[in-house]
């Protein structure tokens, strides 16, 4: 579903992302770990085209995305994104934040956006909120929504940017179910967190980076468990 090689990203002098591989699969659910500014985000940014490449070869969906003559927006259709910051119209509806772009983008009719948006807000538990504006939702349910949002445009690979992190603690379980399920119904997922417990029940993959470039990758069992780099070690006995 992606492939990245050896990707290379700087802003001015500084070399963010330093010769990254990776490999993603259809139904994987790849977790990024690592220190604050080692490039977490912007390899995810990388993989969605909101950051350009300044050396090497990003492929999504069978397309290499960091050919200047490539459709963006047609891969862009196909992958979903949610952020740290929700990101919710707020002067629209929960409903109209999550018809807008299929009507829009896929001219799916009212009727049938309509259809597909009440189905991923019943899959994240907000089937009867339909009609309240973002400001009425705690951000664990805005978070909800987001994803919503983002399933009801059918995409084949999601990304998340830290989703929880700017949750209360008390709503963060609720969006880590939420992804959850969704890796569990075999969505391709990568997924940037903090969250230790999730990535060790829910990754099939963890990678770890530090200083833009990936410095250990594996099965959570190994990479947060029995880590074999002695930076991975060093990150985890500062978070876990
Ligand atoms: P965090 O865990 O804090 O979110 P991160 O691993 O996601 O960190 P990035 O956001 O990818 O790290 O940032 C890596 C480095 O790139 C930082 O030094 C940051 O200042 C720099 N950087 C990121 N985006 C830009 C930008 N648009 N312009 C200039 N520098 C940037
Ligand atoms: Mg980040």
């Amino acid at each position: 579903v992606v492939t990245v090689r050896d990707l290379h990203k700087s802003f001015g002098s500084n070399a963010v992302l330093r010769g990254i591989d990776l490999e993603v699969t259809p139904g994987e659910v790849v977790c990024v770990i690592g220190p604050s500014g080692s490039g977490k985000s912007t390899l995810l940014r990388c993989v969605n085209q909101l950051e350009s490449a300044t050396s090497g070869t990003v492929t999504v969906l069978g397309a290499e995305i960091t050919d200047p003559d490539i459709n963006i927006d047609v891969v862009r259709q196909h992958v979903g994104m949610v952020f740290q910051q929700f990101n919710l119209f707020t002067h629209q509806t929960v409903l109209e934040n999550c018809t807008v772009a299929q009507r829009k983008v896929l001219k799916r009719s009212k009727k049938k956006a309509t259809e597909v948006a009440l189905e991923n807000l019943a899959r994240v538990g907000l089937a009867d909120r339909g009609d309240s504006h973002p400001t009425q939702l705690s951000g664990g349910q805005q978070q909800r929504v987001a994803i919503a949002r983002a399933l009801s445009m059918n995409p084949s690979l999601m990304l998340f940017d830290e989703p929880t992190s700017a949750l209360d603690p008390e709503l963060v379980g609720d969006v880590l179910t939420v992804m959850r399920d969704l890796a569990e119904q075999g969505m391709t997922m990568i997924v940037v967190t903090h969250e230790m417990a999730f990535a060790r029940e829910v990754a099939d993959r963890v990678v770890f980076m530090d200083g833009g470039v990936v410095v250990e990758s594996g099965p959570p069992e190994q990479v947060i468990g029995a880590p074999r780099e002695a930076r991975t070690r060093a990150f985890l006995d500062r978070v876990l």
